[in-house]
């Protein structure tokens, strides 16, 4: 099986060194073949240790930017350290990026002006963006039309919102991807916008180290629990999980540019 996670944290301070190693040997071990790790989301500007942990391996890709948490330390100096880090090799994405209206760590002024700051960034870059949006769907979407985002693309990461938001989503031409909060009993409309989306706008996540998916709730998340998102997908799409694993892989590569196949 083919299986790739298209969103995972390994700079969280929930997860040791030693346990990375030990996820990413599972995570090859169950039928993994690519992971994007996501940089920087909780110190800003420090994305040295994600590119330390991808190093040369062909089967993990980065991307970077600044969460909308820590937006209030997007200062000219952070930004210019992210434009650099943009032009490390394995840098497939900017993101994750967007608005978080839910906890607000910053304000949603600060994170508007880094949202459309980095979206800027990305076109500059051409690479495609990671959409965080978490009670801030109407902003987000706004944002995103405003700052021509369809031409460089990209997806709404951690799908967790409504149909409305999938719809202006898809016509933007962005993917949506699902993690395990697809897998759990109450999600009814998430679950109903994941079996309607179209097949080639699917992606899989776990967002390690969160959100573990049913049957493994509570426990830190890994990679390797992708299987149970595509698993879920597929029954919501009535295909095999193996062709569920298949067709997301593809849309992954699709989304990000990546090459077809790895040796
Ligand atoms: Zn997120
Ligand atoms: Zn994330």
């Amino acid at each position: 099986m083919n299986l790739f996670d298209s969103h995972a944290h390994f700079d969280l301070k929930k997860i040791t060194e030693r346990g990375v190693a030990e996820m990413l040997e599972r995570a090859w071990s169950r039928g993994l073949v690519g992971i994007i790790a996501i940089a920087g989301s909780t110190e800003p500007g420090d994305f040295g240790p994600t590119f330390e942990l991808v190093g040369n391996d062909p089967r993990l890709w980065v991307a970077t930017g600044i969460h909308p948490h820590t937006a209030s330390a997007a200062s000219p100096s952070q930004l210019e350290k992210l434009r650099f880090a943009l032009d490390r090799e394995r840098v497939v994405a900017l993101g994750e990026i967007g608005l978080d209206y839910h906890y607000n760590h910053s304000s949603p002024a600060e994170q508007r002006a880094a949202f459309i700051r980095q979206i800027r960034m990305a076109h500059d870059a051409r690479l495609p963006v990671i959409i965080h949006t978490r009670e801030a769907d109407r902003d987000t979407i706004a944002i995103l039309r405003d700052e021509g985002a369809d031409e460089i693309g990209g997806v709404i990461h951690c799908f967790s919102s409504t149909e409305e938001l999938a719809s202006q989503a898809l016509e933007l031409g962005f993917y949506l991807s699902f993690s395990g909060i697809v897998t759990f009993p109450k999600a009814r409309e998430i679950q109903q916008v994941a079996a309607q989306t179209p097949d080639d706008r699917l992606l899989a996540e776990t967002d390690t180290p969160f959100l573990s998916p049913v049957p493994l709730r509570g426990r830190v998340n890994e990679p390797a629990n992708v299987f149970h998102v595509v698993e879920k997908l597929g029954q919501l799409k009535q295909r095999s999980t193996e062709e569920m694993a298949e067709l997301t892989m593809q849309n992954t590569r699709r989304c990000f540019g990546l090459p077809e196949t790895e040796e």
